[in-house]
């Protein structure tokens, strides 16, 4: 396999040097994968090539655009990587119709970079992870902006490109399938996205109260046009962040007098502050992070499970994505996590993704729908097997 594959993407390309694949055993989800080989391609042609040999041979093949996933999306024993990190080019930016062509490592910094000059952006940025996020890895997962009115990246997706598991390549006219499909259909390898204005935020504003009380809050909040984000950080999360021992929501607003803190250095010194509330928490042995999305209406009873379980949660409260830490003694929290985020008629993972890490809990439609979509674009299941399925 490794002689074949060098055929096709040339010496140094490819390689089966246990040092070499010591990096794709890890990606940010603390889970592990053994693969066998790993592949650096360059263009389309050469995934499709590969992709017809893999399928040939029945040889399991994951994709990996920069490994931030916290799901273990990029982790399988076995298999051939495919790193697409050679694919990084921006293709085509059109100020007619406001997008931009990627190929898929594209990071959101790298296209953003490029086109802060035009006055537009690719408006799904990670809080933490901008700089190496590749647009690829971010519409596999369809992350959803901490921004809710720019909805999820597939909301942005023009068009695509695609390399699937027989290894055919075209542009699927049914887009959203292949939108959080975490790599289980095919490689994306092209990518046209939408682009906007920027909207900044101008001031922000602390709020605190009890649960219940920032809760109430919430139903103004989300019909303020002038808000752009809201954050809840339970008493825990608040003290980690040396605010006191009270639950707070941090509300930014685009208006400058709207907001107490409307100097943009404070502005920022928050904003790098909250950033960092992740490795805090890991720090403090919180080290599992679940997603689940809980629509508003079941937010109450979610906030009550946390509390009582002392489960420090924090999340994007606007747009319902919480995140209930949980310490890697009591795994058995996460089970009733997304049992409970189920019963409030929620999503197992409203943020990062399912993975092979929560793929119990991808509910009995999503299951089928991807099932039948798989046997379609990868009939010898070769695609991320164990992942999402
Ligand atoms: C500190 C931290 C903060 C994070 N914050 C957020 C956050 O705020 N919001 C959020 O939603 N997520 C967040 N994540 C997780 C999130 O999964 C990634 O940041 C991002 O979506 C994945 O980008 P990536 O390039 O690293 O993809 P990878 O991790 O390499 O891949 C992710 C999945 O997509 C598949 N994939 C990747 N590229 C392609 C492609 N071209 N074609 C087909 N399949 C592909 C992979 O096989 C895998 O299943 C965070 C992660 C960390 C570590």
């Amino acid at each position: 396999m490794k002689e074949k594959i060098e055929d096709i993407v040339g010496a140094g390309n490819v390689s089966d040097k246990e040092q070499d694949l010591l990096v794709y055993q890890r990606d940010s989800s603390g889970l592990e994968g053994h693969p066998r080989l790993v592949a650096w391609p360059a263009t389309t042609d050469e995934i499709a090539r590969i992709m017809k040999l893999a399928n040939l041979r029945s040889f399991p093949v994951v994709v990996r655009g920069s490994g931030t996933s916290v799901a273990g999306g990029t982790l399988a024993d076995d298999v051939l990587i495919l790193d697409l990190s050679r694919m990084n080019k921006v293709l085509r930016l059109n100020m007619t119709e406001h997008s931009v062509t990627v190929q898929p490592a594209v990071t959101v910094r790298q296209v953003n970079t490029l086109l802060s000059s035009y006055d537009v952006h690719f408006p799904i940025i990670p809080h933490t992870f901008a700089g190496v996020s590749t647009i690829g890895g971010i519409v596999s997962r369809n992350m959803p902006s901490p921004v809710p009115r720019y909805g999820r990246a597939g909301d942005w997706v023009m068009s695509l490109e695609v390399v699937d598991g027989t290894g055919k390549v075209f542009n699927p006219s049914k887009v959203p399938l292949f939108i959080g499909s975490e790599g289980i259909l095919g490689v994306i390898t092209q990518l046209t996205v939408k682009l906007v204005k920027p909207i900044a935020s101008l001031s922000g504003s602390w709020k605190e109260g009890t649960p219940e009380e920032l809760l109430s809050l919430l139903g103004e909040l989300k019909v303020d046009q002038d808000v752009v984000t809201v954050e809840f950080f339970d008493a825990y999360c608040s003290q980690l962040l040396g605010l006191g021992d009270k639950p707070h929501l941090w509300v930014e607003y685009v208006f400058l007098d709207k907001g107490d803190i409307k100097e943009q250095q404070e502005l920022y010194a928050v904003q790098s502050r909250l950033a960092r509330l992740f490795s805090l928490l890991k720090q403090n042995k919180q080290t599992i992070h679940t997603d689940p999305f809980v629509p508003v209406e079941g937010m109450a009873e979610f906030l009550r499970f946390c509390r009582k379980n002392e489960l420090p949660v924090y999340g994007h409260l606007a747009a319902g994505i919480m995140h209930a830490c949980i310490r890697k003694e009591h795994p058995e929290y996460a089970k009733r996590i997304y049992k409970l985020a189920q019963k409030l008629h929620g999503y197992p993972s409203g943020e990062c993704g399912i993975g092979r890490a929560w793929k119990e809990y991808l509910p009995h439609a999503a299951k089928e729908e991807l099932t039948a979509s798989k046997k379609f674009y990868d009939p010898s299941g070769i695609m991320n097997p164990g992942c999402l399925l």
